[in-house]
Parts: structure tokens; sequence; C-alpha cells
């Protein structure tokens, strides 16, 4: 435990109040035991980003530690006899909990530090569900059956876990219903679950045997998912309270349903607007008509004027996606592009010659306006 404490969180040496509290807020996250269960290496981290935290927080012990590094807090160092020292460090969870105020998430047992009476209920997990839809079902919304495996509240034993309910926990004796075993070396406290309860701070004297004392069991469950028109690709759904039960009755996850729309054959999206593609024959491009348009609604008719370009995009309002949060709905953009006729028969290849031959240059301003730009290049 001799690491510079600087390096420990990670900030220069003039780092002021600020900065060391926001590098210790961010590690400890980080770090929590209860984030990374039975990692020894994570634990230790924990304890030792507390201890340079709780001297660089405090401008009398960081002082000390500028002038003598680590020997401030040694014995015969500001700490020994008479020295009115420092009297070694605090328990790591407790400065955490100083920091986050006692509450931290699903952090249950650990809030309050080690004083505190453990709560056997843990919060059950989040799950997550991929879901495949097809453009239509994401626009239009739908009602989808999800099958998914979830933790369900043990109904035998009333989801507590003890055959006998509430009689049948005791407090465990190991810890005296903290959940945590300490153990001092020297000036520092080490934490960890207790092994007998596993952190639950109670002990079952007559566990359920449907739920092996845990009070939740494995179920096969199907859950109907209304799925809002305008959805995408990265949407995410929160399905509140469908996911995993909590242990002993503790408080159940939430299920997310992350959305993915799969490609569709005619219609790509952009946002809410969608994109289609369209051929048309050189003559309509050139006679101009009105056209059978796709859209998600149905066909629907779209005036192509005479001279109409290859690549140009007409918008049809209103036709595309409806937007999530409510408020319309995108544009349908429907691109043309002229297909230039095949295997033409001799006939055909007669007249359109005849019409080739019969071509002014105001038929084709952009032939003529390029060959007249390019003029030097070309000769
Ligand atoms: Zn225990
Ligand atoms: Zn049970």
């Amino acid at each position: 435990m001799s690491q510079d404490y600087y390096s420990v969180l990670g900030v220069e040496r003039n780092a002021d109040e600020a900065a060391i509290k926001k590098a210790y807020r961010k590690l400890a996250m980080k770090y929590h035991p209860d984030r990374n269960p039975d990692d020894k290496a994570a634990e230790e981290k924990f304890k030792e980003i507390g201890e340079a935290y709780e001297v660089l927080s405090d401008a009398d012990k960081r002082a000390a530690y500028d002038r003598m590094g680590h020997e401030a807090f040694k014995n015969g160092g500001m700490n020994g006899a008479g020295g009115g020292g420092f009297g070694g460090f605090t328990d790591p969870m407790d400065i955490f909990a100083q920091m986050f105020g006692g509450g931290f998430g699903g952090f249950g047992g650990f809030g309050g530090g080690a004083r505190r009476q453990a709560d056997p209920r843990r919060p059950g997990s989040d799950l997550r569900y991929d879901l495949d839809l097809t453009l239509e079902e994401a626009a239009r919304g739908c009602e989808k059956t999800l099958e998914i495996e979830r933790m369900v509240p043990c109904d035998k034993c009333g989801a507590s876990g003890s055959k006998d309910g509430a009689s049948g926990f005791k407090q465990c004796p190991t810890c005296h219903g903290t959940g945590v075993v300490t153990r001092q070396s020297g000036f520092f406290v080490q934490q960890s679950t207790c092994p007998s309860c596993h952190g639950a701070g109670q002990t079952i004297s007559n566990p359920c045997s449907h739920c092996h004392g845990e009070g939740r069991v494995h179920k096969d469950v199907k859950i109907t998912l209304h799925v809002p028109a305008g959805v995408d690709t990265g949407t995410k759904l929160r399905s509140t309270g469908n996911g995993d039960a909590g242990v002993h009755g503790g408080e159940t996850g939430d299920l997310y349903v992350f959305i993915e729309v799969a490609p569709h054959d005619i219609f790509t999206r952009e946002g809410a607007d969608l994109l289609c593609t369209m051929p048309i024959s050189f003559a309509d491009a050139a006679l101009g008509c009105v056209l059978t348009a796709p859209t998600l609604d149905g066909p629907a008719k779209l005036k192509i004027p005479a001279g109409t370009q290859s690549g140009t995009i007409f918008r049809m309002r209103s036709q595309g996606v409806p937007t999530l949060k409510g408020g319309g709905r995108g544009d349908l953009l429907v691109e043309v592009q002229v297909e230039t006729p095949t295997r033409l028969s001799s006939s055909q290849e007669k007249s359109l010659r005849a019409f080739a031959e019969s071509l002014k240059d105001n038929n084709q301003p952009e032939v003529n306006d390029f060959r007249k730009r390019a003029a030097r290049f070309l000769k």
C-alpha cells in the first residue's frame, strides 16, 4: 500500500479539491465491490482509492503527505504516540457512503457502512430482448408477444425463500446481521462479504425447496409488448417490471427491448423520411405522365412532368414514417431513374434514328452546353 496517492486517483499534484473529488467518484463507482463480486484486485483497488481520497481530500493530511509521504501515516510518524496523529484509515465503504449519501442503486447491504443491518433483499436484474421488426411494423406500430425466461417470485414461499415464513429467518451469527465481516490489520480495516450468509445478514433455518431459499424461480413467460409507431433501429423500449424478480422479494428489474428494423425491398429510411428509387421509361420521362407510386398506405398518384431528368427527386408529403414523439409524419422521396430502352426492334431503331436526326440544340441543352465547355479537350 505504498503507491503514490496522486497517481492512485490519476490527478496532478496540484489538483484542486473538486478535481480530487471527481476522480474519486469515478474510480469508486468503477471498483465498488458490489460491481466486481469476488474480484480481489478490484477490492484492493477500491480500498486504495478510498485511502488516497481520505488523505488528499483533507487539507491537513494532504500537507503532511506532501511533506513526508506515506511515513506520515505510519507508526512513528505523525501517528505515533503523542503525535496527535491521524488515527488510521476510515473504512472505504464509509468514505463511499459519505460521498454518495448512503444510497447507491442496488448496493443494498453496504449503503450506510458496516454497522447497519444488511437487507437480505436484492433487486433483480434488468433483462435485454432484441426484437426484429419489418419496416411496416416499425412505421405503423404493432403488438408483439415476447417469449422470455425470467426470474419470477416463488409462489410456494411468498418470495421469502423460507418454508416457515418470516419466523424462519435468523440473524446470521457470523456477521451479526451486517452481511459483512471485517478484519483489522494494522491501521487497515478489511471488509468482505460474509461467507456464511453471502451478505444477506440472515440465515434461513428451513429454506423453501422450490426456490432453494432465493424467493424466486426461473420461468418461461410471454409478454405482450406494444410497439409505438415510429420506432427505428436503435430504439430502446422499457417494459417496466418485466425483468428478473429480486432476491427475497427485492425490487423487480425491467425488460429493455432493443429494436432492429430489417432492410426493406422498396424503401430505405432516413429518420422519418422514406426513400424510394423508381425506374421510369425514357418516353414517360420525355412526354410526362401520371405514375402510380408505392407508399406505406398503398398506391398513390405521382405526376411526372414532361422533360423530367433521371435523378429528379419528387417529394410526397407526409407519406413517410410517423415521428416517435408525435407531431406528424416524414415524407416519401421518390427518385426517378430513366431507363434507356434496350433490344430495339429494327422498326423502333429506325424511328429512333429519325428522331435523333430531328433533335435540335434546345431539345438537349445539357449535351450542347457540355460540348461547349469541354470543347478544348475534345479536339
Ligand atoms: Zn453473515
Ligand atoms: Zn420458494
